[in-house]
């Protein structure tokens, strides 16, 4: 990451009176050091000072993040003792207040490193740095990798299309998705792929499952590529034939006309909040309001799910930054009846938004 970030970080340190923040959440991590690696906390940790980018490892990553983390310090701790180095490394740099991600610490590890540190520095937690805030505002490399996974991701599920047949069961829909996506060029699937038939459709995060997908019925697929690093995610519902009842395809309508009706409307500046009400709103007229379980979108990067969001829940303040990456995914699910979902990923421009998905959003595959 360029040195423009790093400056901002430690504008930010000294806002919040900190002499240095240990980062151990494995994404913020890959931003600010470039050290792509989404391994747990005992892979590694950044210690950031208004002077110091040190990067702690272990024998295993030692050589890969040397290679990727350009200008950072990289020390191996013998015997993986991290607690240890940090405590000599605010020792030597003179820290008395470091600041660490409350989410991203575990317990035990938060306990060696203040039993170590014996009163040398205290340890204060965030349950979010400025590393998030930054991760909001899409930089243009970042995009280009976005829109790879994008790509990768719409043309797999050209493939899935024209390869789908009624009788295969769900899972082995799930496996092609990530077969052809890493044929494409993917990492692989940016988190496992939801393939949700008939009534399954009406679980929003329902696993694949052993369910033979049949003609006339709702298929909610829910899938995104992975590409260095880079989250796709994209939700389509498909029907095999006509659907076998009338009202799927009212529903369905009905919630890609929320879709749309929010990607018309939401632009930079507005809040979390407005960005949600767009698409319920719409489906709150068709009388669907109480099947709508969940927000209507979320950021994507490095991680699948990243701010912003489009919350209801989001705090009243909260709005979407220009060149923001969100998506928007309204869905209608009916305990014991069916369920669709569709969502894009949006990039959030000053007057609108550019459209990033471009699968089209045709309910039926005729069989
Ligand atoms: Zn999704
Ligand atoms: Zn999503």
């Amino acid at each position: 990451m360029s040195q423009e970030t790093i400056k901002q970080l430690r504008t930010w340190l000294a806002e919040q009176n900190i002499d240095a923040l240990l980062v151990t959440q494995p994404q913020n991590r890959s931003y600010l050091s470039g050290w792509l690696n989404d391994d747990t906390e005992g892979s590694g940790s950044l210690l950031i000072g208004q002077q110091q980018q040190i990067l702690l490892t272990n024998p295993l990553y030692a050589e890969v993040a040397e290679h990727e983390a350009v200008g950072w310090q990289v020390l191996v701790p013998p015997a993986r003792e991290y607690a240890a180095a940090i405590v000599s490394l605010a020792k030597e740099h003179g820290w008395s207040k470091i600041g660490f991600e409350s989410r991203a610490l575990s317990y035990a590890e938060y306990e060696k490193i203040s039993s170590a540190a014996e009163g040398a520095f205290t340890l204060q937690p965030f349950e979010q740095t400025v590393a998030e805030t930054l991760r909001q505002v899409k930089q243009p490399h970042e995009l280009d990798l976005l829109r790879k996974a994008i790509a990768i991701t719409d043309e797999t599920f050209t493939h899935l299309c024209q390869w789908i047949q009624p009788g295969m069961t769900e899972k082995e829909v799930a496996w092609e998705i990530a077969r052809k996506m890493v044929e494409l060029g993917a990492d692989g699937p940016s988190f496992s792929s939801i393939v949700a038939s008939g009534p399954n459709g009406s679980m929003p995060h329902a696993h694949p499952g052993d369910r033979r997908i049949q003609l006339g019925e709702l298929v909610t697929i829910d899938m995104g590529a992975r590409y260095k690093g880079y989250c796709a995610d994209m939700t389509r519902t498909i029907c095999l034939g006509e659907p076998a009842e009338p009202r799927m395809r009212e529903v369905y309508d009905t919630v890609l006309r929320a879709m749309k009706t929010c990607e018309q409307e939401l632009r930079a500046g507005m809040t979390s909040r407005e960005g949600d009400a767009l698409t319920r709103d719409v489906l709150a007229e068709a009388g669907l309001a109480e099947y709508y379980i969940h927000s209507t979108g979320h950021g994507v990067g490095l991680q699948v799910h990243e701010g912003p969001s489009l919350s209801g829940r989001a705090p009243e303040d909260a709005t979407l930054p220009v060149n923001s990456v969100v998506t928007v995914e309204p869905g209608v699910y009916i305990p014991g009846w069916s369920g669709t979902r569709v969502e894009d990923c949006v990039l959030i421009k000053e007057g609108g938004v550019e459209v990033l998905t471009q699968s089209p959003t045709t309910l039926v595959l005729p069989r």
